[in-house]
């Protein structure tokens, strides 16, 4: 039977839990902010080498508006915010806040730009993109971490943002030619079509080396006149990128 007195228990139990989650909540947002300042700190210091010592305010204003925490799996959410990769599963990690922190910078993505990522992953770093550009096409190879993504970044409301299962070495045709384009995995060489599938006045921003060993973020710029110039920016450590070409 339930007695008034039941009925007044359950109702502190559900208080106390919807206490818990703003609490949560709250906690997440601290953590966020904590790693924004630490990526404006690791800004400055790179700053010579990068060329980059302060990233975009809009850039920053993503990075501490996307929950992390949502694209980490859940036995990681307590270094969702750390400084650090963190693996995904696959064998994939979901890069260090401050390297997509980096790239998204380097990207200089405008609010009518569309952009193309290669390599979904865990879909935080399309979504960072997201905040900052009109559309986001993002390709992923590994089929779980894709749908997963695609479902994750849905439920989100990340609207401007369409997974694509497949090998994005060779880019997505069809929304060519875009305004900026990430790659998000360790190329041996700069894929020819990735270039051929970037605007004139566009950026590229891309891990170049051998694989497990140290690459170069390279930003490549794609000049009105169709030119392409290279420079690079920082020693980076990426997972490969794969494919069968
Ligand atoms: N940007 C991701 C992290 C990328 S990890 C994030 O924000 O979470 C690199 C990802 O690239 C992995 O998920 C890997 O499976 C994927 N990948 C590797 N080679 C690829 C290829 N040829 N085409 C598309 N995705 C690729």
């Amino acid at each position: 039977m339930i007695t008034p007195k039941v009925r007044a228990m359950a109702a502190a139990l559900l208080l106390a839990a919807a206490g818990a989650q703003v609490a949560g909540a709250a906690d997440f947002a601290v953590e966020r902010r904590r790693m924004t300042q630490e990526i404006e700190a690791l800004a400055r210091q790179t700053g010579a080498e990068t060329g980059r010592p302060a990233f975009d305010a809009r850039v920053m204003t993503a990075m501490d508006t996307v929950p992390r925490h949502e694209f980490v799996p859940a036995e990681q959410i307590d270094v969702a915010y750390a400084n650090r990769p963190v693996p995904i599963g696959h064998g994939q990690t979901i890069s260090q806040p401050y390297i997509v922190a980096l790239m998204t910078d380097l990207a200089k993505a405008q609010p009518g730009h569309k952009v193309l990522e290669v390599g979904t992953g865990s879909g935080y770093q399309a979504a960072v993109m997201a905040q900052l550009a009109r559309e986001v096409y993002s390709i992923e190879i590994v089929e779980p971490l894709g749908q997963q993504a695609k479902r994750r970044l849905g439920q989100l409301g990340y609207g401007n943002v369409q997974v694509r299962l497949g090998d994005g070495y060779h880019g997505w045709e069809e929304h060519a030619p875009f305004d900026a384009i990430l790659v998000t995995a360790a190329a041996s060489h700069i894929p020819p079509p990735l270039i051929r599938q970037l605007k004139p006045g566009g950026r590229m921003v891309i891990p170049v080396g051998a694989a497990f060993m140290v690459q170069q973020l390279m930003l490549i710029e794609k000049k009105p006149d169709g030119t392409v110039s290279t420079r690079q920016i920082l020693p980076v450590a990426f997972v490969p990128l794969t494919g069968g070409r």
